[in-house]
């Protein structure tokens, strides 16, 4: 499976925003955004980004939040493009509906990484059924879960114990041992993740559909 092997702070520093992929570090004065907000590299272009630098990097930001590869992204995108709704708000419920990103957002692994790691390594099931794919798309009503045997709990009770996620509308707890979560609705471009709101998707779409 390929995945990004970029270190993730300079991912952030590229994009000149917190992307937060590092979980209670990003919220720490060591975040590198904090302490050094400026491109990665010896040679600082100060000149000033074209329209097409402005929309690539737009692109670049949703895509690196959600931890996705560009073909992953394309595909997202395509789908959304053929959607009778809003493009913008379809691709971004589609990325809130990755079973990673849910396994995240309920507070289950410290960033999206990790949940995908957690997922991937076959730690939850989905409607009791074992999964190992982080890009399965959840539908409403279904319910997440991290099986029930002491190595799985042990990985996500830690977790759970240190922080206390901001869970969106759409999820809820349903049960905490072993934890689980439901999906109780299709998410809305309201329940994107806060940290990443001021988006501007439009750009992305001007992008993409060249
Ligand atoms: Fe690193 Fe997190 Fe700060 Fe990004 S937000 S630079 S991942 S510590």
């Amino acid at each position: 499976m390929a995945r990004i092997t970029d270190p993730v702070c300079r991912i952030c520093r590229r994009e000149g925003v917190k992307l937060y992929l590092k979980g209670l570090r990003c919220e720490s004065p060591k975040c590198a955004i904090e302490r050094r907000n400026q491109p990665p590299g010896m040679h600082l272009r100060r000149s000033k980004p074209s329209e097409y630098g402005i929309r690539l990097r737009e692109k670049q930001k949703l895509k690196r939040f959600y931890g996705l590869l560009e073909r992953q992204f394309r595909r997202y995108f395509e789908i959304a493009s053929r959607s009778k709704q809003n493009t913008g708000e379809v691709l971004i419920t589609l990325l809130e509906r990755r079973l990673d990103n849910v396994v995240f957002r309920l507070g289950f692994a410290p960033n999206r990484a990790a949940a995908r790691q957690l997922v991937a390594h076959g730690h939850v099931t989905v409607n009791s059924v074992p999964t190992d794919i982080p890009s399965l798309i959840m539908k409403p009503n279904d319910v997440v879960s991290v099986k029930n045997r002491k190595r799985s709990i042990d990985l996500v009770r830690l977790q759970v114990q240190q922080t206390s996620p901001n869970i969106p509308d759409f999820l809820t707890i349903t049960n905490q041992e072993p934890p689980e979560g439901k999906m109780t609705r299709m998410p809305t471009r309201g329940d994107m993740d806060p940290h990443i709101e001021e988006i501007r998707e439009q750009l992305i779409i001007e992008f993409c559909s060249r």
